[in-house]
């Protein structure tokens, strides 16, 4: 008997599925979804030194095995990445009240400190595949969105339109809720069909070859859950009446897309990507979760699944202490301003 999976951004998110989000004021210093997160990241502010570690724990095999697979080749060393990303977040601690997924916001981190680091090291354009920013316009929508700018200083983000971050808010409820509903239909063709097109950036006519059904088909599920996202936005709470959301359908397309991607609106749980990895899933999860990670190869899940599959220390011994010594200062300073 297999199991059912559950999916990252659905879990533990009492207070934010659409009607009861935002507005009751509870001591919601932060939009994380996860118990945990929360918790790791409140103490974190504190400059709690086991926090930290616990959140190297946590996140870092799974960052050194993303670092890995797009370093290959490239004579960067994923550990430096793994350190620079979590040196990243504590600086960037202040704009962490607008995310909603940690591991989809140290993703994101990560990504830009790759760019940034391969660029600092022009011997190794061409070697290999580093995701260039803005080298196209997928790539560009690819590299994040508000509120993962982990670039921005704080004053830089301050002075951003609020109404990005409502309006991303807003998305990423809708998205959700619609996502769910999919998901507990088991309506996979639908789901497969906007993975590819919102996730993967892919053309019609490959999608109806993949997924096996035609192009009309695609065009009207395409349209029919545009329409269903914009019906759900009219509704959200958050609405502003001068927020032209999703006005057209360029619009539309484009700011799912990042959303979707920046927030690993689609990507499994970890623990049922260690049941898919154990074959304990149900054939057609199993499917399901075999297609996001073979068709649509996500790279955040591929990661993951690396880390939940390979064994002993995630990272290096040497690697953990050089992390930990260059977040000294950081975590001091946060300790003594939080007392
Ligand atoms: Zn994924």
């Amino acid at each position: 008997m297999g199991t059912q999976p559950e999916n990252e951004s659905v879990n533990d998110n009492s207070g934010s599925s659409q009607g009861k989000s935002g507005s009751e004021g509870e001591a919601s210093k932060t939009n994380l979804q996860n118990e945990a997160d929360r918790f790791l990241i409140e103490n974190i502010r504190k400059g709690d030194p086991d926090a930290f570690t616990q959140l190297v724990d946590r996140y870092g095999g799974r960052l050194r095995a993303y670092a890995a697979r797009r370093l290959i080749g490239s004579g960067i060393d994923p550990e430096d990445a793994v350190q620079e990303t979590l040196l990243g977040l504590l600086q960037s601690l202040d704009l962490i009240d607008r995310v909603r997924s940690l591991q989809a916001y140290l993703f994101q981190i990560l990504r830009n400190k790759i760019v940034d680091m391969a660029r600092k090291r022009p011997e190794a354009h061409g070697m290999h595949q580093v995701p260039l920013a803005g080298s196209t316009p997928e790539e560009s929508e690819r590299r994040g969105y508000e509120p993962v700018s982990p670039g921005a200083t704080p004053s830089q983000y301050a002075r951003r339109d609020e109404a990005i971050t409502v309006r991303n808010k807003i998305l990423c409820d809708v998205l959700d809720e619609f996502l769910d509903e999919l998901r507990r239909e088991k309506n996979f063709r639908d789901l497969m069909v906007l993975e590819l097109l919102f996730f993967g950036s892919w053309k019609n006519r490959e999608i109806a070859k993949v997924v096996g059904v035609s192009e009309p088909t695609i065009t009207r599920v395409k349209a029919s859950s545009l329409e269903k996202l914009a019906r759900m936005v009219r509704r959200h709470e958050l609405l502003n009446p001068a927020m032209n959301l999703l006005d057209t359908e360029d619009n539309q397309s484009q700011l799912i897309r990042s959303i979707w991607t920046s927030n690993m609106m689609s990507c499994p749980k970890r623990n049922t990507l260690g049941s898919y990895s154990l074959g304990a899933l149900d054939d057609d999860w199993e499917r399901f979760i075999k297609f996001h990670l073979e068709v649509v190869k996500c790279d955040f899940c591929l990661a993951n699944l690396a880390d939940i599959e390979g064994d002993g220390d995630p990272i290096p011994p040497q690697a953990r202490e050089r992390i930990f010594a260059s977040s000294v200062g950081f975590l001091r300073k946060l300790q003594s301003d939080s007392q």
